[in-house]
């Protein structure tokens, strides 16, 4: 009898190869065959794979407690993990709510927002201000407020009517206009915004330190966060750090918004928060936002069954007492200024090559036809996935961003592991070089190269 599919994958009919196995920052499929997980499988696999304290963590918690519902009991990794974020976290985010994704992470902190004004008498303030290049996460209210173009696609018309200012796009500003001053004028248009929607309905401004899968870790300059929590407060507007893909560890700050010598009013956690090892995801919360609510209706309308289950709760904290032991923020640091600068070493001598950015181990690499005017490919060329196809062939993993359906340039992130070593970096981008080396000539071939570039 002919084999028939039962698992809805991404793309249907397609074959993908099965993951069997993974160490390090490796992962073997059925056939043996290897691979670098230079995107750390979405930027998740922050600590590696297969450490055995965590596995060893997962089977105790198991034995002890798997799980118990938060609305009957508490338990202690939960009560411990709360703690322990609040000992990293900066300023007064010292209250955790734990849930079991980035998008769940950005729901919670949503509500939250909402109903700190709620509780303080401003009931129409329930409106959030994000950033045309943004995701934070695929449940209709988070995609409301990303601007994913794709995955907003086919279900625009259900979406909640959010308002969205400027990305700062450092590559893409208009010439003539400084990094600083392009900082200040992206920050300019925040305010703009609420003067126009009026800041009694004006709930929070949400934006990721460094902007992920919507862009290709697009980093803003170094004014831009001072100026945005400078008219936040002025506005009285919340200010919320989707820190899902940067947060613990990963641009060589345990949060990426620390950077910009910013405190946010909450953070949204996930992903490198327990590494894989088990779904977890975290809305921290300040005390300042949690005053009104403890004062008055004490209880955040939020939560799902798997929320701050012992289990997982265990096993982030292990990852995390796994990150400050092995000092994994600062090899983060370290290791990317090394990958950083081989690549801009790399870009020299490609064409398709526009930008290389980021910080720690989040660095983006932006694809266009013409390096001196910038012109993307158009998206039907899919060069970001071509890219991706031909590391992958080669046995490298890199994440896609979706910058040329968002109408910018094709982006790849490359976010491997923060245990990688220089050895394993030169090795990534030597089979990222010959990737992107391919997927020029093709290019060329096809006669899709920018005629006015001199080849
Ligand atoms: N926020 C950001 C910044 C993300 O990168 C993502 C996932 N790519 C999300 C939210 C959503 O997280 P999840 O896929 O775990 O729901």
């Amino acid at each position: 009898m002919k084999e028939r599919d039962h698992l809805i994958k991404p793309i249907l009919g397609k074959r993908y190869p099965m993951a069997a196995s993974a160490k390090g920052i490796y992962i073997y499929d059925q056939d043996g065959k290897k691979y670098i997980d230079g995107s750390s499988g979405a930027v998740t696999v922050s600590i590696g794979h297969g450490v055995q304290e965590v596995i060893n963590e997962t089977l105790a918690q198991a034995e002890k407690i798997s799980f118990s519902y938060r609305s009957q009991f508490t338990n202690e990794p939960a009560e411990k993990l709360a703690k322990k974020l609040s000992q990293l976290a900066p300023g007064d985010l010292n209250w955790s709510f734990f849930v079991n994704s980035g998008s769940e992470a950005t729901e919670t902190a949503m509500k939250i927002a909402i109903q700190y004004w709620q509780e303080k008498g401003k009931l129409k303030k329930d409106r959030i201000i994000s950033r045309w290049s943004s995701y934070h996460g695929i449940t209709m209210g988070a995609l409301s407020m990303s601007g994913h173009v794709l995955r907003r696609q086919r279900f625009s018309s259900l979406l909640a009517d959010y308002p969205s200012v400027s990305a700062p796009y450092t590559y893409r500003r208009p010439e003539h206009v400084t990094e600083e001053e392009w900082g200040f004028l992206c920050a300019q248009e925040l305010e703009t915004e609420i003067r126009r929607i009026g800041a009694e309905r004006v709930a929070a401004f949400i934006a990721e330190p460094i902007i992920g899968a919507a862009g290709g870790a697009i980093t803003p300059p170094a004014n831009y966060y001072q100026k945005i929590k400078e008219i936040c407060e002025r506005y009285d507007v919340l200010f919320i750090a989707d820190e899902v893909m940067t947060g613990i560890g990963r641009t060589g700050k345990m949060f990426a918004i620390e950077h910009w010598n910013v405190t946010p009013d909450l953070i949204t956690l996930g992903k490198g928060m327990s590494s894989g090892y088990t779904p977890m995801a975290a809305t921290l919360v300040s005390d300042k936002v949690m005053e009104p609510i403890l004062k008055g209706s004490k209880t955040i309308m939020g939560g799902h069954t798997y929320s701050a289950n012992p289990q997982s709760a265990a096993v982030a904290l292990k990852v995390i007492e796994y990150v400050e032991k092995h000092q994994l923020v600062e090899k983060a640091e370290e290791q990317g200024n090394y990958l950083m600068s081989k690549l801009k070493a790399l870009s020299e001598s490609f064409e398709l090559i526009g930008d290389i950015r980021g910080k720690g181990l989040l660095i983006g690499m932006e694809f266009v036809a013409n390096r001196e005017k910038k012109n993307p490919y158009p998206p039907e060329l899919d060069v970001t996935n071509r890219v991706i196809e031909h590391a992958f062939d080669k046995g490298l993993l890199v994440y896609p961003a979706s910058g040329a359906i968002n109408g910018m340039g094709d982006a790849i992130i490359i976010s491997p592991p923060l245990v990688i070593t220089k050895g394993e970096l030169d090795r990534l981008v030597d089979i990222l070089e010959a990737a992107i080396s391919e997927v020029q000539c093709e290019l060329r071939l096809e006669g899709k190269a920018d005629p006015t570039v001199q080849l």
